[in-house]
């Protein structure tokens, strides 16, 4: 008798995260809903102080996304046409993107290729009289070394804008990221591990003059209403997200937890299985609290592997098969394409596994079956 085929692993299931919370979620919604005040109010105000002490960094403000946390943060630098801002070449496109629409230049550098987050040695050499201030982006939920990237920004007077997108509750020798560099970006995108109904976003900062430009900006720079010292954006919450994100918290130390519990058990079945030696899993820099928005490993014929595991309905993904210096858009800022070997390296190899708090042992163990059935 044939066994029936294993159930599919997506690579995120959000209904399973969902179910549990669905009468505490619908009646948050629904309690704004009823109030009629749509956009930031009580709920955004109670979130930021919520989230700032879950950070234990000095004021939080919510905004409309992590890509607008990453512009407003650049504004409220005063970062403009003239300045340079360092960034790793390896990212999603928002921390580039954002450089360029405040009419900035972004500098490239490579990675590290055992963390994927930026050289910070490459990024020491990269400074110029222009440079404004460095972007470094925790990737994958894994925090960049601070300590060192601070120590170059100091030295050189420039800020630094964290895109901790990636990396809520992520920690450098024990402080979250978002509390050490000048500004920190988050994003509430659904598929990062704190997400909202839709689109939203955090800056932290301990500066509390940056802090009071930055709620500045949120609201078209406007102070009183209707006065305005500075053109700033919409880039005001939703009531709604922030009632779902407050449901939420209470539940993402947990969540966090599931997920690294999940990357160890993904570590013991690939050594039980002798797959170690085959499949490059993720390096944990001594020191950090890594998050795992994603748990990115390397396998030898990338895309093979992939199909082989889309055909048995195991759910990967690439971040990022496109390194920026290889982007259209960004061709005219005249980076040589043959300088980035790390970043280019890791985009031909990198896959991004299921690693959701609510997977089963049986389906890590489905996942990892199915990788060494491609790979020998
Ligand atoms: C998700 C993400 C962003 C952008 O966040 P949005 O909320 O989607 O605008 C920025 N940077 C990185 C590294 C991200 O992963």
């Amino acid at each position: 008798m044939a066994t029936a085929p294993a159930p599919p692993v997506p690579l995120l299931d959000l209904q399973a995260q969902y179910r549990p919370l669905r009468e505490e979620l619908l009646a948050a919604v629904t309690r704004v809903c009823d109030s009629q005040r749509c956009i930031l109010g009580d709920e955004v105000v109670a979130l930021e102080r919520e989230l700032a002490d879950y950070l234990g960094v000095g004021h939080a403000l919510g905004v409309s996304s992590g890509t607008d946390a990453l512009v407003a943060a650049l504004m409220a630098l005063g970062i403009g046409a003239g300045d340079e801002v360092i960034t790793p070449t390896f990212s999603f496109f928002a921390s580039a993107g954002s450089v360029v629409r405040v009419g900035a230049r972004p500098v490239f550098v490579d990675i590290d290729p055992a963390t994927y987050n930026l050289d910070v040695e490459a990024v020491a050499r990269a400074i110029t009289p222009r440079t404004k201030a460095i972007m470094p982006v925790h990737l994958y939920g894994q925090a960049v070394d601070m300590t060192a990237l601070m120590a170059v920004a100091k030295a050189h007077g420039l800020a630094v804008i964290e895109d901790a997108a990636q990396a809520i509750g992520a920690k450098d020798g024990g402080t979250a990221v978002g509390g050490l560099g000048t500004i920190g970006c988050f994003s509430f995108y659904p598929t990062k591990n704190l997400g909202a109904f839709g689109d939203g976003g955090l800056v932290t900062t301990n500066d509390p003059a940056l802090f009071e430009r930055l709620r500045l900006l949120r609201d078209h720079g406007q102070h009183p209403k209707y006065h305005h010292a500075l053109v700033g954006g919409n880039f005001r919450l939703d009531a709604i997200q922030g009632a779902v994100l407050r449901v939420k918290l209470p539940h993402l130390a947990a969540w966090t937890e599931g997920r690294r519990r999940n990357a160890a058990r993904y570590r013991a079945l690939f050594a039980e299985a002798g797959l170690d030696a085959i499949v490059t899993l993720p390096y944990e820099r001594p020191g950090v609290y890594h998050i795992y928005n994603q748990f990115v490993v390397q396998v030898p014929d990338r895309d093979r592997v992939r199909a082989h595991l889309a055909a048995l309905g195991i759910g990967t993904e690439i971040y990022y098969p496109v390194p920026f210096h290889r982007q259209a858009c960004f061709a005219n800022l005249g980076h040589p394409l043959d300088v980035f070997p790390h970043a280019d390296a890791a985009a031909a190899r990198v896959l991004a596994l299921p690693i959701y708090a609510e997977l089963a042992g049986s389906q890590l163990q489905q996942v990892v079956a199915a990788i060494g059935d491609a790979v020998r």
